[in-house]
């Protein structure tokens, strides 16, 4: 038996989404109803009920861990998800460039994703080639648009500082501090006041911030550190159940919080971690890792995007690709003899809101071994009604359980 999840980030919304639907609801999905309809619906509290989640507790608590007890930022998972090598001791942060300027009190917030930079950042990572504390090794790399990953790695570094972005245009950048009496925190909180400052003088007149400033654009100029991390200990799900899977994903996060469980990374041409992603790449993917794996899990993040972005158009537009580029392709190219399906998505990214929500998120698993429901279409209010009824977290497991792979509690 073969898995398949499939998350769409940030999928539930509300009924003020659209004239009384959610964009879920709103989108026209013949491939996702005929699915629905030989499946069953449920309702899922990503983490808990009432706990707001972000998207990267929720997709541990989904794949089956509990967050309360592994998470220790996201630093890690873009580390991870950048294909850095991480070892225990090593301290991860995600990095933003960003815009500041100079001021009497320090320096001063003009845009936190340097005017969502879309080129150049390879020469600006190379500049921060240069970043140097003694006896502290540190790696930078540059990802999309304004996004990167730190990690610095030596004796006696702590998790427990605070980040130096501020959340606020015009405010100063902040002064990382302890966050808690630990032995190595004040070290560590040192060590990122220095890189903070070292990434502006390396980036304040490299050649691509002169451009971007003549062309009447922001400067990357600063880079912005926050998610202080170090590796948190996960058992692999292989380890666990057996299973060997693989991650599609386009968004660094994703593809580093698989790999903190054991997935193995397929790379897919096309795969943006945007609203432009290629679906039919991913699809074309999840067929062609069936063939060598157990399960697959595949993210999208479109969704979510567009949620934050209160676009709802853009939301419903992504679903109804999802629908057409991939749906359609499984049901049309999986043997579903032998393969169960779970799809959902880690939280609502409602448009009146533009953020996450603790609202459950509509769930469909669709298999030999799942009772058929009544439901028809995918939906909150349908989901609501639907045979798996309302649960949290824990869709990996209970997908692989169908395909037999979970282990036995107790004798
Ligand atoms: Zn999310
Ligand atoms: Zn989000």
């Amino acid at each position: 038996m073969k898995g398949i999840l499939i998350i769409a980030d940030g999928l539930g919304g509300r009924p003020t989404d659209m004239n009384g639907n959610t964009c879920l609801e709103a989108a026209d999905t013949p491939y996702l109803d005929a699915l629905a309809t030989r499946g069953a619906l449920g309702l899922l509290d990503p983490i808990g009920p009432g706990i707001r989640p972000g998207s990267d507790t929720a997709h541990l608590s989904l794949l089956g861990y509990d967050p309360y007890k592994v998470y220790t930022g996201r630093g890690v998972f873009e580390c991870l998800g950048m294909g850095m090598d991480v070892q225990a001791g090593d301290i991860c942060f995600r990095a933003n460039f960003a815009s500041v300027e100079p001021s009497q009190e320090g320096l001063r917030l003009l845009d936190r994703r340097a005017g969502r930079i879309n080129e150049g950042q390879k020469e600006l990572e190379q500049a921060l080639q240069a970043l140097a504390i003694p006896g502290i090794e540190i790696e930078f790399l540059a990802s999309t648009q304004h996004r990167g990953a730190l990690r610095i790695r030596g004796e006696g570094l702590s998790r427990f500082v605070s980040e130096t972005d501020p959340h606020e245009t015009g405010a100063l950048l902040h002064e990382s501090r302890p966050t808690q009496d630990e032995a190595g925190a004040e070290k560590t909180a040192e060590i990122i006041n220095q890189i903070t400052q070292q990434s502006y003088e390396l980036l304040k007149d490299h050649p691509v911030n002169r451009k971007r400033i003549a062309e009447g654009e922001l400067p990357a100029n600063v880079m912005l550190l926050r998610g202080a991390a170090n590796c948190p200990v996960l058992p692999s799900i292989e380890s666990i159940t057996g299973a060997r899977g693989a991650v599609i994903a386009g968004g660094a996060l994703y593809r580093g919080v698989a790999e903190a469980c054991g997935m193995t990374y397929l790379p897919v041409a096309g795969a943006t971690g945007g609203l432009d992603t290629n679906i039919r790449a991913k699809a074309n993917a999840i067929l062609e890792a069936l063939k060598s794996y157990d399960y697959v899990f595949c993210h999208l993040k479109g969704t979510d995007n567009a949620g934050h972005d209160r676009n709802a158009q853009d939301k419903r537009a992504f679903i109804e690709r999802m629908d057409r580029e991939l749906f359609k392709i499984l049901i049309e190219q999986v043997n579903w003899e032998s393969t169960h399906l779970a799809f959902t998505g880690d939280h609502c990214t409602p448009i009146d809101f533009g953020d996450h929500t603790v609202d459950p998120v509509p769930v469909l698993f669709v298999g030999p071994s799942i009772p058929r429901d009544p439901s028809t279409t995918i939906g909150i209010r349908v989901a609501g009604q639907g045979g798996l009824g309302r649960f949290s977290g824990r869709v990996l497991p209970m997908l692989l359980g169908y395909c037999n792979w979970a282990p036995k509690f107790g004798s």
